[in-house]
């Protein structure tokens, strides 16, 4: 085994799954073949984390969640607040006091209907939080933009096929950057922030994904005496940029150096994504439930 697949065989041993009704090690949890998720790629998720073992912002994840379902036309056979009460449970039920990934999911089921899907299924799967490389924070990320839009930006879908085909393997770039006619709008699985001149820009909810994160960055921005533009830069703007950073549940606010070629601001991490990190780690409790 490579070290990588022994640290992932580990985390995958540590990690359980919600599924029919019961909590399972996840190497148990199966899907079947029918499910369209499986058959055609049709699904939505949402993924959240603890912070002292108490989920962060689990009120808009779920709200999010609900969303997306209901966008794809699939009705969850559970309610918000029984999906509170399995996730609590599935957080209690880890082992250890380490950090909780949840990312509950829901999938096309074995019937399409029109387009409607009558039998979705749910599962949520539980498991340890990995931390992204220290590097990441200290010297900053590379991005691919690509030049369409990310398709159902108000969905959280379980596609990513088009950003991981055009990585293909090259290790150097950290995530995909969505930028349908020059604009920037959101990476793969992240939002995305400039600071020009000390205003922050970032593209407004019509582009993207209602990210959880993206709404407390902006709030704390706000908070902290910042100017906020929420319109869709262009990658031009990229030249005026002094920096640039992901936001995400996981990686929290990363630092962007360079996007394809172009090197953004000196090319190291700056002190605006520094500053929000840390006020972000901060104030986390605030958004605790
Ligand atoms: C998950 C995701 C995000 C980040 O959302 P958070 O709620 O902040 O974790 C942003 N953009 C896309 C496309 C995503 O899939």
């Amino acid at each position: 085994m490579t070290e990588t697949n022994q640290f992932l065989s580990e985390v995958i041993s540590m990690s359980i799954c919600y599924l029919n009704g019961s909590y399972v090690p996840l190497r148990e949890a199966c899907l079947p073949v029918t499910d369209l998720a499986i058959q055609r790629g049709i699904g939505v998720f949402d993924s959240l984390r603890t912070y002292g073992r108490r989920p962060f912002a689990l009120t808009p994840h779920l709200e999010r969640f609900f969303a997306s379902a209901e966008q794809v036309h699939m009705a969850p056979p559970l309610g918000m607040d029984e999906l509170r009460r399995i996730i609590r449970e599935g957080i209690s039920r880890m082992d250890g006091d380490g950090e909780v990934l949840v990312r509950p999911y829901l999938t096309g089921g074995d019937e399409n209907r029109n387009g409607t899907f009558p039998s979705p299924r749910l599962f949520v799967l539980f498991e340890p939080v990995r931390r992204f490389d220290d590097r990441c924070y200290q010297e900053g990320v590379t991005l691919l933009p690509l030049p369409q839009p990310r398709p159902h930006p108000s969905v959280k879908t379980i596609d990513y096929l088009a950003p991981s085909v055009a990585k293909g393997g090259r290790a150097e770039f950290f995530e995909a950057l969505y930028c349908p006619d020059g604009e920037i709008t959101e990476a793969a699985s992240s939002s995305v922030f400039l600071a020009i001149e000390g205003v922050l820009v970032t593209a407004p909810l019509s582009r993207v994904l209602s990210s959880i994160t993206r709404q407390v960055v902006l709030t704390l921005a706000r908070e902290a005496g910042f100017s906020v533009e929420e319109r869709t830069p262009r990658l031009e703007e990229l030249r005026l940029a002094q920096e640039c950073f992901l936001a995400s549940s996981m990686k929290e606010v990363m630092p962007v150096v360079r996007i394809g070629n172009t090197l953004v601001g000196n090319g190291r991490p700056g002190p605006v994504a520094r500053h929000l990190h840390r006020l972000f780690l901060q104030n986390v409790e605030r958004w605790l439930e």
